[in-house]
């Protein structure tokens, strides 16, 4: 008999699972706690819940952990989780550690359907989407892993973001009750502002993201104008820039933030010229989208022959940007150490994400328009949204 994975439902979920066990709601809570507050798995633990109760779950629920193929710790304390998801599928998560915060990125797909031309989860192809309970299962394993590998009692990660592999948008199903368990405080209880979602713009989706579950959105730019965004980013065709800068402008009216982040990908030749950052600066104007910029160094990959932007151009890029008044981050790379075993992973197991190279970027040169200079801060993609 096939027994309910608990991971895959958010507490309203949970609510009604129980009342067809012929519970009563609030037991939801107890039971919702005793799983993401205290990564509980086994319900004899649950010792505050009724024995009935306990023997109902054994028979027809559990809680399902996802299989860890390989742990890399860097010495910046960075770590990189690879699950397992079954039929030679493997996705990421990612730990980033800072002085104030605790960061995880958060795999939505094992590969990705929409196939940007610079990202190795692209050039993969689409394997399938995870389910809720794999979506939570990486937040629910790296939090209580965590809080015992680094003895703390209390939360250890303050911010989620949804950038691992897959575009979280074409998996919205899915999404959205994990985004609900880990706003909810009787789970992770993760502030809206602290939740990033980040799409390469599926406009139908992001207006539904708005009405339906508003967290920090990030959207992937990468070019200022159509014919070289629809080159990167194949979806653009589809959802075209002002179709896309329109939805984002909708989503304001219901993000718990008061900008945008917008991630441009800094490739060698291909989108980091001075014209590319004035172009940029014409588009936001024009459509009066509030935003901040994100510059990502690229991370190459042999099949995608693109080369990474040289730091100079990627910082003369952002001068520009944050002269025209538009707040403007770099990201540096971080967990360097770890990246050599990423690429030893790949060759093991189709992963070929490379997201702890893209994600494990952290200590970022932000540019203050004020200034128009470099200063330098460690901060996040969560944090300057
Ligand atoms: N699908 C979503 C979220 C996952 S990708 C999206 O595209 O937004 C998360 C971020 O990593 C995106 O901004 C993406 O453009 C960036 N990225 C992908 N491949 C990269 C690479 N090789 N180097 C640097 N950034 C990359
Ligand atoms: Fe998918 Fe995002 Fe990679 Fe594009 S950048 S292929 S949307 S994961």
């Amino acid at each position: 008999m096939t027994t309910a994975n608990l991971l895959d439902f958010d507490l309203e979920g949970l609510a009604a699972f129980c009342e067809r066990l012929g519970e009563k709601r609030f037991r939801a809570t107890q039971l919702f706690r005793w799983i993401h507050q205290r990564g509980a798995s086994d319900f004899s633990q649950m010792t505050d819940l009724a024995k009935s109760l306990r023997e109902k779950l054994a028979t027809t629920a559990h809680v399902e952990a996802l299989p860890v193929v390989a742990q890399h710790e860097s010495a910046d304390g960075t770590i990189k989780w690879l699950f397992d998801v079954g039929d030679g599928n493997a996705v990421e998560a990612v730990f980033i550690p800072e002085d104030d915060r605790g960061t995880l990125c958060v795999s939505s797909q094992a590969g990705c359907a929409v196939g940007c031309r610079f990202c190795s989860t692209g050039h993969q192809g689409f394997s399938r989407n995870l389910t809720t309970g794999e979506i939570v299962a990486q937040l629910w394993f790296a939090e209580h892993f965590l809080r015992r590998h680094l003895q703390r009692d209390e939360r250890v990660i303050s911010n989620v973001v949804m950038m691992g592999m897959g575009e979280p948008l074409q998996n919205y199903t899915a999404l959205v009750p994990a985004l609900r368990t880990m706003l909810d405080d009787n789970a992770y209880g993760l502030s809206r502002r602290r939740l990033t979602v980040s799409t390469s713009g599926v406009v139908p989706m992001m207006d539904r993201l708005g009405e339906d579950c508003p967290v920090a959105l990030a959207v992937s730019l990468h070019a200022p104008n159509d014919a070289l965004r629809s080159d990167l980013v194949p979806l653009n065709r589809k959802y075209p820039i002002a179709e896309l800068l329109a939805a984002c402008k909708r989503y304001l009216a219901h993000a718990p933030r008061d900008f945008i982040t917008f991630e441009y990908c800094m490739l060698d030749g291909v989108n980091d010229q001075p014209e590319h950052a004035r172009e940029l600066i014409e588009l936001v104007r024009s459509q009066g989208v509030s935003c901040k910029f994100n510059l990502i160094p690229f991370n190459p990959f042999p099949a995608s022959g693109l080369v990474r932007s040289p730091q100079p151009r990627v910082l003369a890029f952002a001068r520009i940007l944050a002269e025209a008044g538009i707040v403007t981050t770099v990201r540096k790379t971080r967990g360097d150490d770890i990246d050599a075993a990423c690429g030893q992973l790949a060759g093991d197991v189709k992963d070929r994400t490379h997201a702890a190279e893209r994600m494990a970027q952290r200590r970022t040169v932000v540019l203050h328009p004020a200034l128009g200079k470099v200063s330098r801060a460690s901060s996040s993609p969560a944090k300057e949204q």
